[in-house]
């Protein structure tokens, strides 16, 4: 089915539909994107586009946009939780994956807003405040009932709609998630408030037992992006809404080095969200609807890859769409080249979990001990661990 002239409705406005939605419109499709939220508000966060994912946002042509709204890393640092003293620096300017796009840190809103204003030069219809409350798939279209009583046939459907996906459900049915016994905290600190006058373009990990904490700089500096982690057998509910008392993320992290305490002083407005994991969808179409990014494979946050895989979702579901004649091949091809890659960057972010948290003494000294050598001997063999994702360019493979 050439994309050209083709209706193709998406659900769901965040990253992974905005960018699908110019990744099909950029090949001729006539797109319209449905969003549950009135606005394209985005919590005031920090994201980490890789160079996986900046391959394909210069290949849609918003390199440069891009570029200009986020700060590209120069080193990642990790470091012990008591006293801060360095294990390992990453020095990522030399870093080569066989891939030269720019591994970026951006604030949420801009990447968000960034890609709606793409999607509307591009002729996308974005229809905001429209929330679908089921997903009937037929044999060659999808119905979307909508709570204001009305509701869409679609030719083809398009499931961007999040980790609580609708889409997903009709797709495969439902699967449980699991609570990995960890919840998260995020928050932004304006930086003008902090005693760091030049702020190094460095996300820096610090290690405690059983919790973590990443800071990273946002819009050229001005603000400091804050995720903590922290283990704990308390159940709190999946979402990225819940305002919690900043006190308990200070309490939570009162070992942590003096200047981390003092960021943590500042911090007003704080999110709490439960981590879960979830199977990566074994079925990613049924009929003519696909689905993509969190409603086919959400991941938990430690290697900052969700919104990378949505993005590389969005650009093999509009290559495929657009080469295959018939709508089945196309989605079976697309399932074939995303689903084995998806699977693996999940399972390497669980496996993150464990060398930050090492929660015994006896291993904590001695694991920090050998990656401070190997980062000393051999910098750049830890640079070339994570090749297969960040060289990895699905806009030159296939
Ligand atoms: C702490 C944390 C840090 C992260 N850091 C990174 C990072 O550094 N790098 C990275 O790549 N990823 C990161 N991620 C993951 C990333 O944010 C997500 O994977 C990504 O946003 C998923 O995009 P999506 O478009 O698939 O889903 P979403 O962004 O969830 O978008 C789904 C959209 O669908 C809409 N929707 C849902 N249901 C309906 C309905 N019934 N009707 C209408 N509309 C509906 C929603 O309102 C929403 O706008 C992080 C995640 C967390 C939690």
């Amino acid at each position: 089915m050439a994309l050209k002239g083709q209706s193709i409705t998406i659900l769901g406005a965040g990253i992974g539909g905005l960018t699908a939605a110019i990744a099909l419109a950029r090949r001729g499709a006539r797109v319209s994107v449905i969003e549950q939220a009135p606005e394209l508000t985005e919590v005031g966060a920090g994201l980490q586009i890789t160079p996986n994912g900046t391959a394909v946002l210069a290949a849609l042509g918003l390199g440069e946009r891009v570029a200009r709204i986020g700060v590209p890393l120069q080193a990642v640092e990790l470091r012990e939780h008591r006293g801060g003293r360095l294990v390992l620096r990453l020095d990522m300017t030399q870093a080569k994956h066989g891939n030269d796009n720019p591994y970026l840190l951006l604030h949420r809103a801009d990447l968000v807003e960034m890609l709606a204003q793409a999607a509307r030069r591009h002729g996308v219809a974005l229809i905001l405040g429209k929330k679908a409350t089921g997903v009937a798939i037929g044999f060659d279209q999808a119905t979307l009932p909508f709570e204001d009583g009305s509701q869409r046939d679609c030719r083809m459907l398009v499931g961007a709609d999040g980790v609580h996906s609708l889409a997903r459900q009709a797709v495969e049915g439902t699967r449980t998630a699991r609570f990995t016994g960890q919840v998260a905290w995020r928050a932004t600190v304006e930086a003008r408030h902090v005693p760091i006058h030049d702020m190094p373009r460095v996300a820096t990990v610090y290690m405690g037992p059983g919790r973590h904490l990443v800071t990273y700089p946002l819009r050229e500096g001005r603000l400091i992006n804050i995720v903590a982690v922290e283990e704990r057998a308390k159940w709190v509910a999946e979402g990225w809404n819940h305002l919690d008392d900043p006190a308990n993320l200070r309490r939570a992290f009162s070992s942590f080095p003096a200047d981390v305490r003092r960021l943590l002083g500042l911090c007003e407005n704080v999110h709490l969200w439960g981590l879960f994991a979830h199977p990566v969808a074994t079925n990613w179409y049924r009929g003519t609807t696909a689905i993509l990014g969190d409603a086919a494979h959400p991941t938990l946050p430690f290697l900052a890859q969700g919104a990378n895989m949505a993005i590389e979702d969005a650009w093999v579901l509009a290559e495929e769409l657009d080469r295959n004649d018939e709508a089945e091949k196309a989605l079976a091809a697309y399932q074939k080249r995303r689903r084995a890659r998806t699977r693996r960057i999940v399972r390497a972010a669980t496996d993150n979990t464990r060398i930050y948290h090492m929660s015994s003494p006896l291993l904590r000294g001695p694991a920090h001990a050998a990656m401070r050598v190997a980062g000393m001997l051999t910098p750049a063999m830890m640079l070339r661990r994570y090749d297969w994702l960040y060289g990895h360019d699905v806009t030159r493979a296939c």
